[in-house]
C-alpha cells in the first residue's frame, strides 16, 4: 500500500484527503486470470476530536473516525475506502472476451473458437429416429398383424 496522505488540522478534527495506492490481487470474473493491478484510490475522511457531537445529527448515519489519545488510526478508514471503490467485477482488461460458455475453453487464446452448435430439437428429434431405429428390427410382425387386421 503506498499512502500519499496530507493531514490537515481543521476545527473539528483532522482531515485526512489524498490517495493510496492498493495492489489489487484477484481474478478476472470472466476469464479466471489472475489479476495484479494498482488501484489508486481516493481518500477524504474527517477525523473527528469528539465523534459524538450533540445537537448534529446529519452525520449520524454515516461513518464517523475519531481522534482517540491524538491519534487517528487509519486502517478502518483506508478499509471502507477500498472497499467502496472496489470493482465489483474485476476483469483482465475491459474487452476481456473471457471463456467459451460450451467448454471453458479461454477466447483470447482462441479466438476463432466455437462448436458445431447442436440445437437441443435436434438432438431430441435424434433420439426419436435412434429409438425408430431399434423398433424396425421386430417391426416385421407389427406390420403383418395390421395387414390381417
Ligand atoms: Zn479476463
Ligand atoms: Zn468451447
Amino acid at each position: 500500500m503506498d499512502l500519499q496522505l496530507r493531514l490537515e488540522s481543521v476545527h473539528d478534527g483532522i482531515l485526512v484527503s489524498g490517495t493510496v495506492i492498493v495492489s489489487i490481487h484477484g481474478e478476472c470474473s470472466r476469464c479466471l486470470d489472475p489479476i495484479d493491478y494498482d488501484l489508486p484510490v481516493d481518500v477524504q475522511e474527517l477525523f473527528m476530536f469528539d465523534a459524538s457531537p450533540v445537537g448534529d445529527e446529519d452525520i449520524e448515519d454515516e461513518q464517523v473516525y475519531e481522534v482517540r489519545d491524538e491519534e487517528i488510526d487509519l486502517e478502518p478508514m483506508l478499509r471502507d475506502a477500498v472497499l467502496t471503490q472496489l470493482p465489483f467485477q474485476p476483469v483482465c482488461r475491459a474487452d476481456c472476451p473471457g471463456l467459451c460458455a460450451q467448454c471453458g475453453a479461454r477466447l483470447e487464446d482462441d479466438p476463432d473458437h466455437h462448436h458445431e452448435v447442436l440445437d437441443p430439437r435436434w438432438s431430441a428429434l435424434e433420439g426419436l429416429l435412434n429409438s425408430a431405429d431399434q423398433g424396425s428390427d421386430t417391426s416385421d410382425q407389427t406390420t403383418e398383424t395390421r395387414e390381417e387386421r
